[in-house]
């Protein structure tokens, strides 16, 4: 679950990390009574669950709170990359001297999370990984021996942070270990963590991932998740317990076990296809189960067409043969549907399919073969 730069700061302000003064607003009078309660310059910040908001113009400085409510107008009003903008968060501006990167995310590879920092922070990070690596430094921190002094000490010297700000710098990376590990996130990022022109350390923007495995644990967290910003199949996949993940191809696949539809997947692509989505239904999924997904995936407009691959073991073939149809009753799919059922009453499940006008396949290459050769038309 990404959170909004406003909540990751709410977070990082319980760790001991200093942010600056601000509130968040759903309206321009809203935007200008905190501007009137912060008084001086503030920035209003549009708050969508991407990054680059700054350069697509949706952070903006203003002098006083007229010019804050007329910004905020402008803001509420824009989408950006596709999302539209329903909350400014209103903070008092900082005086910039200097923009640092620091994050900590987790390192597969690695097997351990891994604590980057670098001088050439704000916007154009992204350009500083790719051209000019080295200006970024990455250092693991063994998970049971936590982050260590010595090693935010070395990142402060890596990034020629000026002695005078050593001590803040450590209780800051110290408050960014301690706010990844206890919420459990995959990312914890800040950028830019500023030195103000009246010498203070600040976390301007603030971004942060929580793992949605986790998310158990921390029902508090889970009161911040923005519906409104996340992409509706995804919100619809977690409401009926379905392992859900939308990718960039057209042929849309609907498995049952994670294993499989990996699978599945790959077999798509061997014979030239493009998966548009992961999906897997679990073990002993239900009709509705089905239909659901069914309409998950059919509400991609990409899709050109289905393959259905499910190995009956706890799950029944007649069972999702029957959430088939009753999805296909509902949203009545344009596009071809190659199916292949085998396992627990497989047999029962072709007959009840028999009348759908489904292509079907008996074995997974035979399926993705036809899959591929109808999603060209
Ligand atoms: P992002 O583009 O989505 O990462 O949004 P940020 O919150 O990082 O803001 C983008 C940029 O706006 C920052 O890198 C800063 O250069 C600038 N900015 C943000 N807040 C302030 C502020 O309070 N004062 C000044 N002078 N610039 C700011
Ligand atoms: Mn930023």
């Amino acid at each position: 679950m990404k959170l909004h730069e406003y909540q990751s700061k709410q977070i990082f302000a319980k760790y001991g990390i200093p942010i600056p003064k601000g509130r968040v607003a759903a309206t321009a009078s809203e935007a200008k009574a905190i501007a009137e309660e912060l008084g001086g310059r503030v920035v209003i910040k549009s708050q969508v669950l991407v990054g680059g908001r700054g350069k697509a113009g949706g952070v903006k400085l203003a002098k006083d709170p007229a010019e804050a409510e007329q910004l905020a107008t402008q803001i509420l009003a824009m989408e950006i990359k596709g999302l539209p903008v329903r909350k400014v968060l209103v903070d008092e501006a900082a005086a910039i001297e200097k923009e640092i990167y620091f994050s900590i995310t987790n390192d597969r590879a690695a097997r351990k999370p891994v604590m980057m920092a670098s001088a050439a922070g704000g916007m154009e990070i992204e350009e500083v990984a790719a051209k000019t690596p080295e200006k970024i430094i990455k250092l693991h921190i063994d998970p049971l021996l936590g982050l260590r002094d010595y090693q935010a000490r070395d990142i402060a010297a890596f990034i020629d942070l000026p002695r005078e700000y050593w001590k803040d710098f450590n209780k800051i990376a110290m408050g960014l270990w301690q706010a990844y590990t206890q919420t459990d996130a995959s990312l914890a990022e800040i950028n830019p963590l500023v030195i103000t022109k009246d010498k203070r350390l600040i976390a301007l923007d603030g971004k942060m991932i929580i793992d949605d495995n986790a998310m158990f644990r921390h029902t508090d967290l889970a009161e911040m998740r923005d519906l409104d910003e996340e992409a509706p199949a995804e919100v619809e996949a977690r409401k009926y317990g379905l392992s859900f993940i939308k990718l960039d191809g057209n042929i849309g696949c609907m498995v049952n076990g994670a294993g499989l539809a990996m699978t599945s997947m790959d077999i798509v692509k061997l014979f030239g296809g493009e998966p548009a989505n992961f999906l897997d239904i679990g073990g002993g999924a239900g009709a509705d189960k089905v239909a659901a997904a069914m309409r998950i995936i059919l509400s991609d407009p990409n899709v050109k067409a289905v393959l259905l691959n499910i190995f009956g073991g706890i799950t029944r073939c007649d069972e999702v043969a029957r959430g088939i149809l009753a999805a296909m009753k509902e949203v009545k799919p344009k596009v071809p549907m190659v199916v292949r059922l085998v396992g627990t009453n497989a047999e029962e499940g072709r007959k009840l399919l028999a009348d759908a006008k489904m292509i079907t396949a008996d074995t997974l290459a035979d399926a993705a073969k036809k899959a591929v050769a109808a999603a060209k038309g």
